[in-house]
């Protein structure tokens, strides 16, 4: 089959892009590098999507305007962000769920938690893996050809013109091509070279973890960049959280975070303390964790909380490290008593008195230790004490192909006529560091329904609307 559209990549992007292509008349295939199990990407982990409303909405309370997502966003980017392509996300992410709804996809309200998300975030039933299921089965209805083990090896592009895609031997010609192949997280040399070899002689990278599929490994996104393809962001950018250092090296997932952080300190093998705990609600800070993490030597933490903070978190999948006293937890930690024992004293007795209200900016704050803990700060002095160590998890990669409102891929400054690009590989335009819970998603619900429907209209020869990005 040599289909008007063809999309490249099995997660929401994709679907997305997919669905809208056939929606709008064109016949498509989708490839996806995952076995049908496996199918659905780092999608398939997610559980909600960061929404615009300007008053209560179902599942979602009180408002978020589109003025305050937009600020959210240039805090956590530190203005690295084209405001066009984010406004445009924060936009369609108001009016993209009755799409959603029609496909297949349910919202439930937040859970409550850590997370504060019930105002900002739309969850979905039955998490990611369910949404990618519902896109699925309706891309199926309409009609959707489907591949699954279909590893896109190459691209035949003609002065940026895509001609072709190659699996192995088989080359498979369309009209138009939609990039929705997520970042290269998964790709373990290219994060090594990216991160580089540190002061202290490590590989920070060869510690990493994978949180979500194996199968991003960037193999599009690295060849698109040497045939001249414009870039965005940076090699090193990512979601980084810091996770259970249990977890395995692909596909841990949510339940692999450790969201205890916030309610008690963190130490790196040295048994120092390197960073505020309390800086600000996690929802906000999860994010920077692992990057902090992946500083230290060894690239391993220890998130310390004693049991007044029990309860209090969503709990890991796997149980803390558990002692009667602190110098024992140190011990079954591996890490030296005295030094763990006078960084711990040396907070506890900075700590300052106040009322502790995990859902505020409380007063709860240290005074006379570096680094502070600005929030939420109390003594661990409550046995039992528990301990979780920390590795940085990748979520995705920031570095990506440049584009603009239409979606298309750019070549020397100039949009392709029919190649576009959705999701991770290009979520870097609107992140070029930092995040805020839920975008992701959104990008790539914004960007791979406006590819879809760029596809389809140049492929059905109505031609592509360019904007200036
Ligand atoms: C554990 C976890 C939890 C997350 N939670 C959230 C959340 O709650 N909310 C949120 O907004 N974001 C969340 N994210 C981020 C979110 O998953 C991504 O931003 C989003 O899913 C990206 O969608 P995508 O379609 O671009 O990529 P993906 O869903 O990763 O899809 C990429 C697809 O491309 C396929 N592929 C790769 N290479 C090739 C190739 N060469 N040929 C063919 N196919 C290929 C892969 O198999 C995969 O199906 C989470 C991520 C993880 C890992």
């Amino acid at each position: 089959m040599n289909p008007d559209v063809l999309v490249i990549g099995g997660g929401n992007a994709a679907l997305c892009a997919a669905l809208m292509a056939r929606e709008a008349g064109a016949s498509v295939l989708l490839l996806e590098a995952a076995p049908r199990e496996w199918r659905g990407g780092n999608s398939a982990h997610t559980r909600n999507l960061r929404c615009m409303h300007d008053a209560p909405q179902d599942v979602l309370t009180d408002a978020y305007p589109e003025e305050e997502y937009w600020q959210d966003l240039l805090k956590v980017t530190g203005g690295q962000t084209s405001e066009a392509l984010a406004r445009l996300t924060i936009r369609a992410s108001g009016n993209c769920r009755d799409w959603m709804r029609r496909h297949g996809v349910h919202f439930q309200p937040s859970l409550s938690g850590t997370l504060h998300l019930s105002r900002t975030n739309a969850f979905f039933m039955g998490g990611g893996k369910a949404l990618v299921n519902a896109y699925y089965r309706s891309a199926e209805r309409l009609g959707v050809a489907i591949r699954y083990d279909a590893a896109v090896d190459r691209l035949e592009i003609d002065q940026g013109r895509f001609l072709a895609a190659w699996l192995g031997e088989e080359r498979i010609t369309a009209r138009t091509c939609v990039l929705a192949a997520g970042g290269f997280e998964s790709n373990r040399e290219w994060l090594r070279e990216a991160w580089g070899q540190n002061e202290r002689g490590e590989w920070p990278a060869d510690n990493f973890l994978i949180r979500g599929t194996r199968y991003n490994r960037g193999v599009l996104l690295k060849q698109l960049l040497q045939a001249g393809a414009d870039a965005i962001g940076d090699a090193t950018q990512a979601h980084m959280v810091a996770i259970d250092a249990r977890a395995p090296l692909y596909d841990g997932g949510i339940c692999t975070r450790i969201d205890c952080v916030s309610l008690g300190v963190v130490v790196n093998r040295d048994g120092q303390r390197f960073y505020d705990e309390g800086e600000d609600f996690w929802p906000k800070r999860y994010a920077i964790w692992g990057r902090l993490v992946a500083q230290q030597p060894g690239q391993l933490a220890y998130s310390i909380i004693d049991a007044k903070a029990a309860g209090r978190f969503m709990p890991p999948v796997f149980p803390g490290v558990r002692a009667d006293s602190l110098p024992e937890l140190a011990l079954k930690l591996g890490l030296d008593p005295e030094r763990f024992m006078r960084t711990l004293n040396d907070y506890n007795a900075a700590c300052q008195s106040g009322h502790f209200d995990h859902t505020v900016l409380d007063d709860c704050g240290t005074a006379g230790v570096t680094p502070a803990k600005t929030h939420w700060a109390r003594t661990i002095d409550t046995a039992p004490f528990f301990a979780y160590a920390l590795k940085p998890g990748v979520t995705f990669t920031y570095l990506g192909l440049k584009t603009d409102t239409s979606s298309a891929v750019h070549f020397g400054g100039r949009p392709s006529e029919n190649l576009f690009v959705a999701g991770e590989m290009m979520a870097g335009n609107v992140l070029g560091k930092g995040y805020t819970a839920g975008v992701g998603m959104s990008i790539g619900t914004a960007f791979g329904r406006i590819a879809g429907t760029q596809a389809a209209q140049s492929a059905l020869g109505q031609g592509a609307q360019h904007a200036n990005a």
